[in-house]
């Protein structure tokens, strides 16, 4: 598809952000490019429509901004899923390993009914981690994780082992 060699070269690469021997793969270069960036959620809409997915769940911050114009054209009800302390109501929350320490997901209680069929959409997976978590948070809701979408995996790093084989599926991939 020549959409994803387009949507590839505006993904910028900054080396050394946010720490020594990181290459941040930085999306914002991508949502400059309206015609990119309309391919990007273009790409998820075509894979994502008519599989009776009721519940798209983004995960803050990146997941926000690829999640909801996926929602609205599929017809699904958009979930936030938030750093600990951001959400006012009720939550439910679930922890997860970093390089460094911990972190944690939160979600709001009744904002997913069990039996929901769920997509959890991110920018970027690298250890899969945080997908990892958000499909517990739905999970433990009694929601069905369909599958999960981002724009960019790093196979290097092989997240995707950690997504208990659900299909994850992607557009770009970086080295
Ligand atoms: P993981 O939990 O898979 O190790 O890390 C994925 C999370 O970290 C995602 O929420 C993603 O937004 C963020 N992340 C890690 N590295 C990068 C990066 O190079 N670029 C961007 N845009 N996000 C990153």
């Amino acid at each position: 598809d020549s959409r994803i060699h387009a949507i590839k070269s505006k993904i910028r690469v900054v080396p050394n952000f946010p720490k020594p021997g990181i290459m941040f793969q930085d999306i914002t270069t991508l949502l400059l490019d309206p015609k990119a960036f309309k391919d990007t959620i273009d790409l998820f809409i075509e894979r994502f429509k008519g599989k009776n997915i009721s519940v798209v769940a983004g995960i803050e911050a990146r997941g926000f901004i690829f999640g909801p114009p996926i929602a609205l054209a599929i017809g699904a009800k958009f979930v936030p899923l938030r750093k600990p302390r951001k959400l006012p109501g009720e939550v439910i929350s679930e922890k997860y390993v970093l390089e460094y320490g911990t972190d944690c997901l939160e979600m709001h209680v009744g904002a997913v009914e069990p039996d929901e069929r769920a997509l959890v959409v991110d920018d970027l997976i690298a250890t899969g981690g945080t997908l990892c978590a958000a499909m517990n948070l739905l999970e433990r809701a009694g929601a069905e994780v369909v599958e999960c979408a981002c724009v960019i995996e790093l196979p290097d790093l092989k997240g995707r082992d950690r997504l208990n084989g659900k299909p994850l599926y992607i557009l770009v991939e970086s080295h």
